[in-house]
């Protein structure tokens, strides 16, 4: 077992407790989106061959890590947290470094990565099971959870460690062994949480990393009969194909998508309060967080006072380097995402919507060599246009006028998804109304649409999700099998 940190972070796959380059020996290299010139590190290019790979080692463990007690692998994952606690600072930096995202968040990302691996150590000495009355008085009938097997992690570029973590910890508490398949441009990050599982010494062969091209390993892990359950956070697009794959072979799998997210503000709001919430949860990370909001609909009565008090804000927040201080906005992930953000803000001008703040791409000083964008606030926009429907998964702002709760709860609900939602109001009916109504997994009141608790379910509805949760208790549901048992 290698317990080494990687100090070049120059990564190769981790299969069967070792660090082994692809079989191809080729490799993938990562550059910072602040500054393209700078290499974050690198990870193996691997092919179909690494994965199957990883799969037979993944399903020869699965024996001896199922058959630990529940409180016995718990016990590796309170190491794994103790070695990320310690390493918080330098994989923060990497993250930062890596998909963008500045290095308070990126830090704050990493705690969560330990608290989430603490919370699911301890899972493993909770209830797994009920007791159910048999109608034969002599007999004793319960259920218990048994793991999947080989559970195959997909996971995306935007939360590089806490994403890889809620998957992998609960996948690993009941007893299942895991092929991950982390987003390319967050694999170096990625690479980095997998060394504290390395350096916590998990039997060989219980957690396993194969780096590459979504295309090839991704569509491996979906295709590969030992693979007996797919979790994936992701596109929709990716999400989709990966169910049919899954349905046709029988594997189980969850699949958590985009977002679209709503947040009303209705006249008696705390004004301040959601002009800063709607600021943090549709800027913050860069708009790249699926729960991110998206869509604004204010009131007539408010509305002026609060695009006045948002613009003013929005002005004055600074866009750079994620690693320097005062950075509150950092780049796109990437060349490639930057122009789809600046797409969709083509899009939304052409449709008639009135830009107000932002809009373009930063270019000047020192901000030439990354993929910076203002922050972008766009009114006049109705449920017709693109930017009112589809992910933009960028700091773009849409506002939207309504005359009653009803029509803004009509409105919030016009589209395909269905991840998370917010209202800012005073007024305990509306507040009613809105739990009742918002056709969301997530509905937040005076709180902002992009907050996640590790102890509470998480998930969409509509097409934001397979309608599964993660996360919490919840994620039992997926990571195990019921098996009843009937005793006389
Ligand atoms: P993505 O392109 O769908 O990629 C997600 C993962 O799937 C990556 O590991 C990717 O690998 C892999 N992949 C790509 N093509 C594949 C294929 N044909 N078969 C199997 N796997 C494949 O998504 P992303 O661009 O990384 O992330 C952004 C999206 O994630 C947004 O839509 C966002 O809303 C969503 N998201 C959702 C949540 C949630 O919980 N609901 C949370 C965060 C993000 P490569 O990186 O190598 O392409
Ligand atoms: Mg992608």
């Amino acid at each position: 077992m290698t317990t080494k940190t990687n100090q070049t972070n120059q990564f190769v796959n981790f299969i069967n407790g070792e660090w082994i380059a692809a079989a191809s020996k080729e490799k993938i290299v990562n550059y910072n989106p602040a500054n393209n010139e700078e290499v974050v590190g690198e990870v193996a290019k691997s092919s179909v061959e690494d994965l199957d790979k990883a799969v037979h080692f993944a399903k020869s463990a699965s024996k001896g890590w199922k058959d630990l007690s529940g409180a016995e692998r718990g016990q590796y994952l309170y190491k794994a947290a103790d070695i990320m606690e310690r390493r918080l600072e330098e994989i923060a930096e990497c993250m930062t470094r890596e998909m963008g995202k500045t290095y308070p968040e990126a830090k704050g990302e990493t705690a969560r990565g330990v608290a989430i691996l603490r919370y699911y150590a301890g899972e493993g000495m909770r209830a797994v099971g009920d007791v159910i009355p048999s109608t034969d008085s002599e007999a004793l009938m319960f259920t218990t959870r048994v793991p999947l097997g080989v559970v195959g992690v997909i996971t995306p570029w935007n939360f590089p460690v806490a994403i890889p973590i809620w998957k992998s910890a609960p996948a690993l508490i009941y007893g299942n062994t895991i092929v991950l398949k982390p987003a390319t441009e967050g694999a170096v990050t990625c690479a980095k949480v997998i060394e504290c599982f390395a350096e916590a010494g998990l039997p060989k062969g219980v957690i396993n990393m194969v780096t590459g091209p979504g295309s090839v390993i991704g569509q491996a892990i979906a295709e590969h009969p030992d693979v007996h359950g797919i979790t994936f956070t992701g596109s929709n697009l990716v999400g989709k194909q990966i169910g049919h794959q899954a349905l046709a072979r029988g594997a189980k799998y969850q699949l958590e998508m985009g977002g679209k997210n709503p947040v009303i503000v209705t006249e008696d709001a705390d004004l301040d309060l959601a002009v800063e919430s709607t600021i943090s949860g549709g800027l913050k990370s860069t708009g790249q967080k699926c729960t991110a909001t998206s869509r604004v609909i204010l009131l007539n009565g408010i509305y002026d006072k609060f695009k006045e008090r948002l613009l003013e804000k929005v002005k004055d927040i600074s866009v750079g380097d994620g690693m320097q201080e005062g950075s509150w906005m950092g780049p796109c992930v990437s060349e490639r995402q930057l122009e789809t953000v600046l797409h969709y803000i083509e899009k939304g001008k052409e449709e008639s919507g009135k830009l107000l703040a932002g809009g373009k791409r930063l270019k000047d000083d020192d901000r030439e060599k990354g993929y910076f964008v203002e922050p972008t606030v766009f009114e006049d926009v109705n449920s017709e246009m693109t930017i009112a429907q589809e992910e933009i998964f960028g700091p773009v702002l849409a506002l939207m006028k309504v005359d009653s709760l009803e029509e803004a709860l009509n409105l919030a609900n016009d589209v395909e998804y269905g991840l998370s939602a917010s209202i800012f109001t005073t007024n305990i009916q509306q507040m009613l109304s809105f739990i009742k109504d918002m056709d969301a997994g997530l509905v937040r009141i005076n709180a902002e649409s992009a907050g996640v608790e590790l102890q509470a379910p998480f998930g969409g509805m509509k097409q934001s999700s397979s309608h599964s949760r993660e996360q919490g208790q919840a994620a039992k549901e997926f990571f195990t099998s019921i098996k009843t048992v009937f005793v006389k």
